[in-house]
């Protein structure tokens, strides 16, 4: 006899149903798991004849056969162990079923003493159970209830061992499934970063279009002036996460975590971090570590960015040009999302003080620029707007707009324009980037005096309209271009 049931793999934050099917033949007793298990599944073989034991179940009578289909998609993690213990059971008739176990999904790691131990990537495992028609009820591990009662869905039950599972299964105990409701907690954002940056009115502007329209910032001056204070503020700037935001961040990193969920991530990795840290490259990096990853839908803040490896650097062209990261690995290759706002900072020489009033720069000027070209190019072109900030002036006050100000105007923009942001090409005759009279004018000549590209063009243009939405005009006006223009920092890569 054939038993079948339901539990789910994971690739990234994708999941996918993997039927279990048991068998047992008359031959010596052993498990065999087929359908390419990884090593995790097939360490649960000794776990799960430890645990079953222990429980007064001594499986298996005989040769048993447990195959993980589809077939040829290799299955990680310890999620499954409760799934072929069920389907042990069943094969051996030690299970008295009262709910149809095919149209059951089981997703929990046992302990040898029967007690459930919750999943990393839990929440995109239930969610493409939760999303398969033929399945009724996904059974988890109550260590995994907070997180996936983000889904609201009345299939899940939570559970706290396998004996709590059986009786569910016999029917001996019936716990009816209350959806819970997660409402996100109202709490103050914390703009005292902000607050404290006295002055640097050019560099708050810049920081407030970047976060309004999704451009990627570089804040560049001397030691001290207030660089990574206002990096950090940015993350209190922008609205906090909304529930389906949250539910793409958990998916996508892997486990719940703990604090103040709702809030937009804001991750600083320092510039010795490898590029398995960073970008996950290579086969041994844990997808739930990579730091683009679990900066998705906030701020990657890299403080003095020519310091970084320059293969690190380089491996942030992908991401930061689609938004998400491609991980070649051994028989599989796996999508993480990373769509985040970068804000990098650099000294603009090795001393610091290239550009300062106060105090002189000794480097010499060849050391000035190999120290800035060590960032390349191309990333310098994934960049869209750039700040030199200089020393703070003894007259400079805090910035005559308050951060709660700020903070309305980029929700409002946000609001607005969240479907159109992106790096592709834009229509500049129709729609919201149109150009028409003294714009498309100024635009023509911008275009012969620089030699300007399409990609800067249609840059420079994407930041106008972000600054036009922030004072409130429907169409781009060369005001707003002009600020755009400034903000692009030519000088500075001279
Ligand atoms: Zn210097």
């Amino acid at each position: 006899m054939v038993v079948r049931t339901q539990s789910a793999t994971h690739s990234g934050p994708h999941g996918a149903t993997v039927e279990i099917e048991a068998s047992l033949q008359s031959a010596l007793p052993a498990i065999v798991i087929t359908g390419l298990p990884g090593d995790v599944v097939k360490e649960s073989r000794e776990r799960l004849r430890a645990c079953l034991a222990g429980l007064g179940f001594p499986v298996p009578s005989s040769r048993v056969v447990v195959h993980l289909s589809p077939a040829t998609t290799k299955k990680q993690g310890s999620q499954l162990d409760l799934g072929i213990a069920i389907a042990l059971l069943a094969a051996e008739g030690k299970l008295d079923a009262r709910r149809p176990i095919e149209h059951c999904a089981f997703l929990g790691e046992l302990c040898l003493d029967g007690r459930l131990r919750g999943v990393s990537f839990a929440l995109a495992l239930a969610q493409a159970l939760d999303r398969d028609p033929q399945i009724d009820h996904v059974l988890v591990a109550q260590e995994n209830a907070a997180e996936l009662a983000l889904l609201e869905s009345p299939k899940i039950r939570a559970f706290s061992s396998l004996t709590e599972v059986l009786e569910w299964m016999e029917a001996k105990s019936i716990s009816p499934a209350k959806p819970q409701t997660i409402v996100p907690p109202e709490v103050p954002p914390d703009v005292s970063s902000w607050d404290q940056v006295q002055g640097q009115m050019l560099a708050k502007r810049a920081l407030e279009i970047a976060l309004a329209g999704h451009h990627h910032l570089l804040l560049v001056g001397p030691p001290g002036v207030g660089k990574s204070l206002l990096a950090r503020s940015a993350a209190s700037l922008i609205p906090r996460l909304d529930k389906g935001e949250l539910i793409e961040l958990v998916k996508s990193r892997g486990f719940y975590g703990s604090g103040d969920l709702w809030e937009r991530p804001f991750r600083a990795p320092h510039h010795s971090a490898s590029l398995q840290g960073l970008v996950g490259g290579g086969n041994g990096a844990q997808l739930e570590c990579v730091e683009v990853t679990l900066a998705h839908g906030g701020i990657l803040f890299l403080d003095e960015l020519p310091e970084f490896r320059k293969d690190v650097l380089e491996s942030l062209r992908e991401p930061l040009q689609n938004g998400f990261v491609q991980l070649n690995r051994v028989g599989s290759q796996v999508i993480l999302p990373a769509d985040f706002l970068l804000i990098a900072a650099m000294n603009p020489c090795p001393c610091g003080y290239a550009f300062d009033t106060k105090r002189p720069c000794y480097c010499p000027p060849a050391s000035s620029s190999a120290y800035r070209r060590k960032v390349s190019g191309p990333i310098y072109d994934r960049i869209d707007l750039c700040v030199v900030l200089g020393s703070p002036q003894s007259g400079d006050s805090a910035s005559r707009d308050t951060a709660a100000r700020v903070r309305e105007r980029i929700s409002r923009v946000r609001r607005l324009r969240r479907q159109e942001v992106g790096t592709g090409p834009i229509d500049l005759a129709e729609g919201p980037f149109a150009l028409r009279g003294d714009s498309r004018l100024w635009c023509e000549n911008l275009c012969e005096k620089n030699h300007l590209s399409f990609r800067s063009l249609h840059k420079t243009v994407r930041v106008a309209r972000t600054v036009a939405d922030l004072e409130g005009r429907d169409a781009i006006e060369v005001a707003d271009l002009q600020e755009a223009w400034e903000l692009r920092c030519r000088d500075f890569w001279k």
